[in-house]
């Protein structure tokens, strides 16, 4: 397999990538391949950073991250920069949602999962299913009342923060919210999320986040960088669209997600959250992604836009599969970077079996090698 690269890469902007592994086992071909298709769209002159996706400390162990970056300087792959840990960085996670709380685009969701399976099969005759796979919500829990709300709260029963969707479209198509922002908070002190109420003029949340005093590192909050989208006035944002490298400008269609949740139950936030924050603070300007996650680009596109962050541009990469055509995946664990190393393939080797061994020109004259 060959991997796609733009025929302009090397006149380029100096591209700003990034990879993000999550640490729940050892890095593979697949993982080698995406890594070094962001690296090599951060040649020559742009940067490629690495950020580790562990907010799940059931699934995600130390030992395998550190295992990750051992592996990539051994590949010759060594970030620029400092690597940004998710698990440090929840105080700007839950500054993110109390925003989106302060817009009045959140909302508490008490479902069980049996709860959201037998709605979803009442509503739509059959299941319907976001493009990820989840099943789509029925919005049950988008229709009680405050005063539901908060009782179900003071019983402590467990919630996740789900998008409502319909809201959030609205905000971005119109550039202004409804100004009454009751979104909830989420985690320990409940009710009353509330934003702060962000200087352009909406959402005026009556604000409490949890914001103030962090600043340590790891706590890299796109909110305090230059950051806000050049030019994105009101209703600016709409249509939503994004840049990508080999197919132009697309269309976003994030409706089709439903009321996604923002905020898990056991871990207070979600992946597309986190991504979509980090990519602004990190200031990555080409999201480089496996297939497996145009769909998802929908929905982080609309999320930029509710959080007035800038859009990167796209570029998709198709994922490796086995011999019989099955999507590579931690569990086909003889084909971990760490077993063929242990077995003496070289780096160049490795390199050519996820199919990105068409890049040792540049591999070679830009890019260190540890062994
Ligand atoms: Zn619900």
């Amino acid at each position: 397999m060959k991997f796609p690269l733009h025929s302009n890469i090397l006149h380029a902007p100096a591209w700003r990538t990034r990879f993000a592994p999550s640490p729940t086992g050892l890095l593979h071909l697949g993982h080698v391949a995406s890594a070094f298709h962001g690296w090599a769209y951060s040649r020559p002159d742009g940067a490629w950073l690495l950020r580790l996706e562990d907010i799940d400390p059931q699934r995600c162990k130390p030992e395998f991250a550190r295992a990750a970056l051992d592996d990539l300087a051994w590949l010759g792959l060594v970030p620029d920069g400092l690597v940004l840990r998710q698990s440090e960085n929840m105080p700007a996670y839950k500054r993110t949602l109390a925003r989106l709380a302060g817009l009045g685009v959140l909302y508490p969701c008490f479902c069980t999962r049996a709860d959201i399976a037998r709605e979803s099969a009442a509503m739509f005759s059959a299941p319907h299913t976001a493009p990820d796979g989840g099943l789509l919500y029925s919005g049950r829990c988008r229709h009680l009342s405050d005063a539901e709300r908060e009782r179900r709260m003071a019983q402590g029963q467990p919630y996740v923060l789900r998008l409502d969707m319909a809201r959030a479209l609205e905000h971005v198509r119109h550039g202004h919210g409804h100004g009454h922002g009751h979104g909830h908070g989420h985690g320990h002190g409940h009710g009353h999320g509330h934003g702060h109420g962000h200087g352009h003029g909406h959402g005026h949340g009556h604000g409490h986040g949890h914001g103030h005093g962090h600043g340590q590192m790891g706590d890299c909050g796109p909110d305090r960088g230059a950051n806000h989208g050049a030019g994105q006035g009101k209703g600016a944002a709409w249509p939503l669209t994004y840049r990508d490298l080999d197919r132009g400008v697309v269309a976003c269609r994030p409706e089709l997600f439903g009321d996604v949740v923002l905020a898990r139950r056991d871990v207070p936030v979600s992946y597309h959250l986190c991504v979509t924050h980090d990519d602004a603070a990190q200031t990555v300007t080409l999201v480089t992604r496996g297939e497996d996650l145009r769909p998802a680009t929908d929905l982080h596109r609309l999320l930029q836009a509710l959080m007035r962050w800038p859009t990167p541009a796209y570029a998709f990469h198709p994922l490796l599969c086995d011999e019989s055509g099955r999507r590579l995946s931690k569990r086909d664990g003889a084909l971990s970077v760490r077993a063929m190393r242990e077995a003496g393939l070289t780096p160049a080797q490795i390199l050519r079996r996820a199919g990105v061994g068409d890049m040792p020109d540049m591999l070679q004259s830009t890019c260190r090698r540890s062994g």
